[in-house]
């Protein structure tokens, strides 16, 4: 009569293991793969950090995420993207003209990032001298401004194209080192392709800054809309002028290697309300070159 009992507890020790078990994979599956927002059709987009959601609800409605109101288009899309390092959830809230309002938590998934060491880079590169530091801080300052410069939607939603073709040679996130020196995260994705290289505009966008920057050389800024814009830096040359609206797949510049750069490539960087989103995340595999 010990057998019995002995194997009912097994049993139920199994059915304990196995609840925990599927229950931990389910939260897993649900977490990364069954992402819904309430009141909303997500369009594309993971709920990873770097990643960015496009999702469209009634025009008519609200959204907000936390305290900030999201923009939304004619068309009802709207955008939420997601930091390198999200630290806490955030509710996005979407309210009905006849006040219902419907929340969901977001909370990314977390990434672990590459460290990358770059060395060989002049000094003044890694630790500017004190005569440049105002050009740096303006230089700051003129991108912010361009990355806060809204326009009307362009066609971003429905997908970017790789703006330049050739090796990936940088990827989103990493942890530099430069020169044995820790500095900040890179935030874009870096295409190395020989100078002269031609770099098109990867959606429609208008054009918000066009200047030659200490650390990113000759840079475009481009904003597609709701406030999601593309930075372009390093370019050896640039082909359009400062407030224009260019189609996707308009030529904008060259590939270089001007700024702080050790080769001539194009560093692609995404932008939302300040939050860095992965370029990578946004486009298809690279073609062959
Ligand atoms: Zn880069």
């Amino acid at each position: 009569m010990k057998l019995p009992s002995q194997i009912a507890h097994y049993l139920y020790l199994f059915r304990i293991w196995l609840g925990a078990t599927m229950g931990l994979l389910l939260a897993a599956i649900s977490h990364s793969y069954a992402m819904q927002i309430e009141g909303a059709e997500i369009l594309s987009g993971q709920m990873i950090e770097g990643g960015l959601i496009i999702a469209r609800t009634d025009p008519s409605n609200q959204v907000t995420l936390g305290d900030n109101q999201i923009r939304i288009a004619k068309n009802g899309v709207f955008v939420i993207g997601f930091h390198r390092d999200t630290v806490a959830p955030e509710t996005l809230a979407i309210t009905t003209p006849n006040g219902a309002t419907t929340k969901t938590t977001l909370s990314p998934l977390k990434r672990t990032y590459q460290v990358q060491r770059i060395d060989g880079l002049k000094s003044a590169m890694v630790s500017p001298p004190a005569a440049v530091l105002a050009r740096i801080k303006a230089d700051r300052e003129a991108v912010h401004a361009a990355r806060n410069t809204d326009t009307a939607l362009g066609d971003f939603w429905l997908g970017f194209d790789w703006p330049a073709h050739g090796r990936i040679s940088g990827v989103y996130g990493s942890q530099r080192i430069l020169n044995g020196q820790p500095r900040q995260p890179h935030y874009g994705i870096d295409i190395a392709s020989p100078i002269g290289t031609p770099v098109y505009a990867p959606a429609d966008g208008r054009i918000t800054l066009v200047k030659d920057l200490y650390f990113s050389g000759w840079t475009i800024v481009m904003a597609h809309g709701l406030g999601v814009n593309s930075s372009f830096l390093h370019l050896n040359k640039t082909t359009v002028k400062l407030g224009a609206f260019v189609k996707r797949g308009t030529l904008i510049g060259t590939i270089g290697a001007t700024g702080r750069a050790t080769g001539p490539h194009l560093d692609w960087r995404i932008d939302w309300q300040g939050r860095r989103i992965d370029p990578g995340l946004l486009v298809g595999p690279m073609p062959p070159t």
